[in-house]
This record gives C-alpha cells, sequence and structure tokens, in this order.
C-alpha cells in the first residue's frame, strides 16, 4: 500500500547519501529498505538478521555503523532509549537536552521559549503532561572534530569519495 511512498523515501535516501558523499552500495540500499519495509522501530540486530539473508558476508557491525551514519546524515532518527544503563543528571530544574547520537554523550542547554511551549490540544486529552523536555539530537563539536581528523586521514590513505566537492581542508604537508 505503502509502496509509492516508500519508492519515494528511498530516492530522497539516495539524494541525501549523495550529498553526504556516501556511497550508495547495495547494502546500505537493503538496509534502508528493510527499516522502510519493516515500520516497526527496528533494532539493528532486527535489521541485520533480514539483511544477512540476501548478504551472508554482512556483519553486524556493519549493519549497526550503517544506521548510526544514516542517522548521522540524517536520513533515520534514534528513538528515545530507556532501557540499558542509567543516565544521571545533576541538574534537576527545567532544561533541555543536546544528545549526540555518535558519542551518546548528552549536554543540556536552557532556552526560555522551549520552557513556555504549549502542549498541543490533542496530547492534553489522551495524557497528562508532567514535564517537558526538548531534546535536539546531533553531533556534539568534540565527535566533529573527530570526524574531519578522520576523513582526512582517509583521504590521505587515498580512501575515495565520491565528488568531494565542499569541506576546503588545507592540505596536509
Ligand atoms: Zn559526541
Ligand atoms: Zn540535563
Amino acid at each position: 500500500m505503502q509502496q509509492n511512498n516508500n519508492s519515494d523515501q528511498l530516492s530522497k535516501f539516495v539524494e541525501i547519501c549523495h550529498d553526504n558523499n556516501l556511497k550508495v552500495t547495495p547494502q546500505r540500499v537493503a538496509i534502508y529498505s528493510e527499516l522502510l519495509h519493516l515500520n516497526t522501530h527496528p533494532t539493528a540486530d532486527e535489521i541485520y538478521q533480514i539483511v544477512k539473508k540476501q548478504y551472508s558476508n554482512i556483519s553486524f557491525d556493519t549493519v549497526n555503523r550503517t544506521l548510526l551514519t544514516f542517522a548521522q546524515i540524517g536520513v533515520v532518527d534514534i528513538v528515545e532509549i530507556f532501557g540499558g544503563a542509567k543516565r544521571f543528571d545533576p541538574d534537576v530544574k527545567n532544561h533541555h537536552h543536546l544528545h549526540c547520537i555518535q558519542c551518546g554523550k548528552i549536554f543540556d542547554f536552557y532556552c526560555r521559549e522551549y520552557d513556555d511551549l504549549e502542549v498541543p490540544n490533542e496530547v492534553h486529552k489522551q495524557f497528562q503532561v508532567k514535564s517537558k523536555r526538548v531534546v535536539l539530537r546531533g553531533i556534539c563539536k568534540d565527535c566533529l572534530e573527530k570526524n574531519q581528523i578522520k576523513a582526512k586521514k582517509n583521504k590521505k590513505h587515498g580512501v575515495k569519495l565520491e565528488q568531494h566537492s565542499t569541506n576546503p581542508c588545507k592540505g596536509d604537508k
């Protein structure tokens, strides 16, 4: 039923990969397609179990890293995780979060406008809101710097990236 919608999303996916110099390999397409197809917010392992039937030599690590890369370039989202290790926040006042999707660190930030965000009426009808927090997901400064260093190294080692137009890095000596 959602076939058309899915193929639209798939072409958008290809477009965003190109914009981010990410090669559109059959494996990556398979991973993304399964994610679209399942439509159940699957885990990396669920995707891996399906994709490995098609690509027997693919590893869980590759699938996992691919999904994280997809999140980084903004083609997929990481759903708020409530399992795993506990995270402690020393700030109990009203504040908001910056969540690094690469290293998992959560940083605080403050914004009056966000504090004053109105809860939509539909939500009030079915849910008693106790607190509000805005979570912005992205990549922290440290990770951005690490990525840049890694990209430079890859360049040095001759890892071929498709049309590297942006990022006017200074050439190393
Ligand atoms: Zn980070
Ligand atoms: Zn916090």
